[in-house]
């Protein structure tokens, strides 16, 4: 079910519950602003999600509220991971979905990394 990105931050969300280490996940990098491990479900030959340590719900409320610095570390452990650690291949596409209407489904902000072969157009 979509959530609300306008709603206050619910620390029992799944992704929080990963950061905590109170769930598993295939874990691929992370450092002091981000965490990143594979989707469960995915839908490339690779698929990761970025998702920085602060309590953001969303971009939208990352891009307001964070630090110039978490922003900076954040964006850097993107494109690392990207690079680096998923062997995400030489192009590949981010994806960041915000709020109900765009599908949101966790609500702590995630970046997904599509990657690991020709993508073609753009997913819907
Ligand atoms: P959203 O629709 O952009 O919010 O994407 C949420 C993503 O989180 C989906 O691609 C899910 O497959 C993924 N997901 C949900 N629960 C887990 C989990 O426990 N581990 C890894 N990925 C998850």
């Amino acid at each position: 079910m979509p959530i609300d990105a306008t709603l206050p931050y619910d620390d029992d969300n799944v992704f929080a519950r990963i950061l905590r280490g109170e769930i598993p996940s295939n874990r691929v990098y992370e450092d002091e602003w981000a965490v990143a491990f594979h989707d469960i479900a995915p839908q490339a030959p690779v698929h990761v999600l970025v998702i920085p340590r602060g309590r953001y719900v969303s971009w939208d409320d990352f891009s307001e509220r964070a630090s110039v610095e978490e922003i900076a570390g954040f964006v850097r452990a993107v494109g690392k991971v990207a690079r680096d650690a998923g062997h995400v291949g030489p192009g590949y596409r981010l994806l960041a979905n915000t709020g109900k209407r765009a599908g949101q489904e966790v609500g702590h902000l995630h970046v997904h990394i599509f990657g690991g072969a020709p993508l073609g157009p753009m997913l819907a």
